[in-house]
C-alpha cells in the first residue's frame, strides 16, 4: 500500500457571526467568535488520514498559538506531521464575517507562502505513492514537489483550487487534475457553468489535457463527477443526499480519491468512493470536522 504525500496550506479559520455586517469605518458588536481548522493541503490531508491511508503533510506553521492549536488537531487526526515546519511568521489565517445568510472572507496566506522548493526537497516518495497539491502555497515548489514524485514513480494530483494561471510546464506535470467546472474555465479560458452539458465540459477539458495519458476530474457538486481518461469517458452519478454545508466537499473528495489511489484501487472505483466520501461530509457541518471514516464510506457504498 502506498503512502498520500500532499503538499499544501494550513489555516485557522476565524469565524465572526453578527446580525449584520460593518459598513467601512463602523464597528459592530457581534455575536460569537468560532475557530476552524482550515486550509486545502490540511482539510485534504484529514480526510485522507480518516479514510485509512498513511498521510503525511508537507507544509508551515507559524511561531503562534494557531500554529500550536493546528499542530494538535491534524496530529490527532492521525497526520504526520514531520515534514510541517515552522516558519518565521504567523499561519495562515482566514477571517471570516457570517452575517445576513452572507458573508466576508479576508485569507492571509502568511506562513503557507514559505512552503519553499527546499521543503519538497526529502520527502520519501516512492513508486505506489500518491503526491496531491492545491494552489495556496507558491507554484514553483508543486512543480519541485511533482517533478520528485514523478522521478519517483509516484502519481502527482493537483487540484488547482483557488484557480489560478499555470504554465504549461507545470500541467504537464500532472497525471490526475481534479477541479471543478469553474476553474476548468478559467484554465481554458471559457465561461462553464454547472448546469453546462456533459458533452461540452468533456469537450473543454480535452482542449486542456497536456498529455494524452492525463486524466481530467470535474466535479459538479451534486451531479457527482465527470472523468476524461487515456482511453475512456465517463460520469459518476452524485448521489441524492440532503446537503446542509458544502464547504470543503471538494478538498474531502480529493483526500478520498488519493486515499484510494494510494490502496492500489482503479480508477472508477477511486471515483465512485470519492463520489460517496463527499457526499457523507456535505451532510455535516464544517470541513475539517466533517470527513467521514473508511467505514461510514463502506456503509452507504
Ligand atoms: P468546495 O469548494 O465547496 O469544497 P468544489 O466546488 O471544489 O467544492 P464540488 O464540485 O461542489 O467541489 O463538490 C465536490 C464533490 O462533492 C462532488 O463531485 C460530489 O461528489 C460531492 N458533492 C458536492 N455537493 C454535493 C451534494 N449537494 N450532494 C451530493 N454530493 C455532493
Amino acid at each position: 500500500m502506498g503512502r498520500v504525500f500532499i503538499a499544501g496550506s494550513i489555516n485557522m479559520d476565524v469565524v465572526a457571526t453578527a446580525d449584520r455586517h460593518p459598513r467601512v469605518g463602523e464597528t459592530v458588536a457581534g455575536k460569537q467568535v468560532l475557530y476552524f481548522p482550515g486550509g486545502k493541503g490540511a482539510n485534504q490531508a484529514v480526510a485522507a488520514a480518516r479514510l485509512g491511508a498513511k498521510t503525511t503533510l508537507i507544509g508551515r506553521l507559524g511561531k503562534d498559538a494557531f500554529g500550536a492549536e493546528l499542530r494538535t488537531f491534524l496530529g490527532a487526526q492521525g497526520v504526520d506531521l514531520g515534514s510541517v515546519r515552522e516558519a518565521d511568521t504567523h499561519s495562515g489565517t482566514a477571517i471570516i464575517t457570517v452575517a445576513e445568510s452572507d458573508n466576508t472572507i479576508v485569507v492571509i496566506p502568511g506562513s503557507n507562502e514559505l512552503v519553499s522548493v527546499d521543503d519538497v526537497a526529502n520527502v520519501p516518495l516512492a513508486k505506489g505513492d500518491v503526491a496531491v497539491s492545491q494552489f495556496e502555497i507558491p507554484l514553483p515548489t508543486i512543480a519541485a514537489f511533482f517533478t520528485r514524485a514523478r522521478e519517483a514513480g509516484a502519481t502527482t494530483l493537483l487540484n488547482p483550487a483557488p484557480a489560478q494561471k499555470m504554465s504549461g510546464e507545470l500541467l504537464a506535470l500532472v497525471d490526475i487534475l481534479v477541479l471543478n467546472e469553474t476553474e476548468l474555465g478559467f484554465l481554458a479560458g471559457v465561461e462553464l457553468s454547472d448546469s453546462d452539458e456533459a458533452a461540452r465540459i468533456i469537450d473543454v477539458a480535452r482542449g486542456l489535457q497536456a498529455r494524452a495519458d492525463q486524466t481530467i476530474c470535474i466535479t459538479l457538486g451534486k451531479r457527482g463527477v465527470l472523468t476524461l481518461a487515456a482511453s475512456e469517458e465517463f460520469a459518476v452519478q452524485g448521489r441524492a443526499v440532503k446537503a446542509v454545508d458544502t464547504t470543503g466537499a471538494g478538498d474531502c473528495f480529493v483526500g478520498a480519491l488519493a486515499s484510494q489511489l494510494a490502496d492500489g484501487v482503479a480508477l472508477r472505483t477511486a471515483l465512485a468512493f470519492a463520489n460517496a466520501a463527499a457526499s457523507i461530509s456535505v451532510q455535516r457541518m464544517g470541513a475539517g470536522p466533517s470527513m467521514p471514516t473508511a467505514k461510514e464510506v463502506a456503509a452507504v457504498l
